[in-house]
């Protein structure tokens, strides 16, 4: 499944809700594709094919991560870029969107290979990317540390600091407080707007995917006294209705590297099929389908992944009168905090992690009661609701950049 089309599917379907052309969204603005050796342990060189897209930059610099992952590929990155403009958009901090990955499967390079590989990286993107052009982020398997050394291979470049060209870095380069369990808090932010306006109380949930985002989120329902029934992480899918000792699944994780063996629940076949209030993919796209939408029978399913729903299911999930509440919105956390990163890295002050918390949260209740209010006025899904506040916001800063004709604020 193509994951760009699926996103294109979103667009036109939002076109169509707001009778405006959308064809400068159709397309990236550049496209950077490249090639590049890296030296193993061995001595060995292997080649890597890697990706940095800048979708639209009418609101600002492109920001976005880098995923390094087996199936990243063209489209992929140019779908995670599309929304991530998007994602800016409905937050409304000023930038535009972008995305980068590799093609590699980093869980088998050793710590060497991963910083040969991370810095070769650099070498073959940087004169597409700065802290006023375009600024990377982590994304799935990337983190401080690479973060780090992808820093230190710019600098060294350009032969100047330069701490605001990426987001995501060690607290001593540079870094954020809260920055690497913000993704989390801004969705565990906006699952709480959702329940206190739906009138929920005692949710069981279910969360599929067990990386930064899913763990951290756990970690913090758990902490509020939510009751987890299911997790899961590429190695299994756990299930326990009384509810999963969340603090003993994270230790046995960090220990392991993985979640089977993990004894405080029963291994199941799917995630999906729990008997739960709440479903949290938290992994990669494409994971509710329509081969088993029909199966999910929540009362919303809170994106923490991008692009975990096809358009296809979505159009079944509403239809069951189950929410999505989207990604653009529910995931927005990271890179609001990543912004206030970049804030702090421009006018070199650093914040408290109470100060950055307390932002963190106006925007994404500002963000929320937002995108609440457009799908209000249009009668509409959250996500549809969230991508016509969001378009709009570019549609308004594309047409005072004379780009877009005919658009509503001509
Ligand atoms: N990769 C994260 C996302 O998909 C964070 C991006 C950023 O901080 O720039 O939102």
């Amino acid at each position: 499944m193509n994951v760009f089309e699926n996103a294109m599917k979103q667009l036109d379907n939002v076109a169509r809700i707001i009778n405006v052309d959308l064809s400068i969204l159709k397309q990236p603005e550049r496209i950077c594709e490249v090639y590049f050796p890296v030296e193993m342990d061995n001595k060995e060189i292997k080649y890597y094919k890697g990706y940095r897209v800048r979708y639209n930059t009418a609101r600002g610099p492109a920001k976005g991560g880098i995923r390094f992952h087996p199936n990243v590929n063209r489209e992929e990155v140019m779908a995670l870029a599309f929304w991530m403009t998007l994602k800016n958009a409905v937050v409304n901090i000023p930038y535009g969107g972008g995305k980068g990955g590799i093609v590699v499967n980093p869980k088998v390079l050793s710590e060497t290979e991963l910083e040969r590989l991370s810095r070769n990286y650099i070498r073959a993107i940087h004169d597409v990317i700065g802290a006023r052009i375009d600024i990377p982020a982590p994304d799935v398997y990337t983190n401080p540390k690479i973060m780090a050394w992808m820093l230190d291979e710019y600098e060294t470049i350009k032969g100047r600091h330069e701490k605001a060209l990426i987001t995501g870095k060690p607290i001593s380069l540079g870094g954020s407080l809260g920055r690497i369990y913000s993704t989390s808090l801004g969705a565990v932010i906006i699952t709480e707007q959702y329940l206190k306006k739906h009138n929920i109380s005692n949710p069981r949930i279910a969360i599929q995917g067990f990386g930064n985002a899913g763990l951290n989120y756990a970690k913090f329902m758990y902490e509020k006294g939510y009751s987890i029934v299911g997790i899961s992480d590429s190695s299994t899918n756990l299930y326990n209705p009384n509810g999963i000792n969340i603090e003993k699944a994270i230790a046995y994780k960090i220990k392991n590297k993985h979640l089977k063996g993990f004894d405080g629940a029963k291994e199941v076949e799917s995630i999906f099929t729990l008997n739960t209030d709440i479903i949290v993919p938290a992994a990669l796209e494409n994971q509710i389908t329509k081969e088993n939408v029909d199966d999910i029978n929540a009362h919303v399913v809170v994106e923490i992944a991008n692009g975990p729903t096809t358009p296809e299911a979505d159009n079944v999930l509403r239809e069951k009168g189950i929410d999505v509440i989207p990604d653009i919105l529910t995931n927005a956390g990271g890179v609001t905090v990543s912004y206030l990163e970049w804030v702090q890295n421009l006018q070199g002050y650093y914040w408290k992690e109470e100060e950055i918390n307390s932002r963190l949260k106006e925007i994404m209740i500002n963000a929320f009661n937002e995108v609440i209010k457009t799908s209000e006025e249009i009668n509409s899904t959250l996500r549809e609701g969230a991508f016509v506040l969001g378009i709009k916001r570019i549609l308004e800063a594309e047409t005072y950049r004379g780009r877009v004709r005919n658009g509503p604020y001509s």
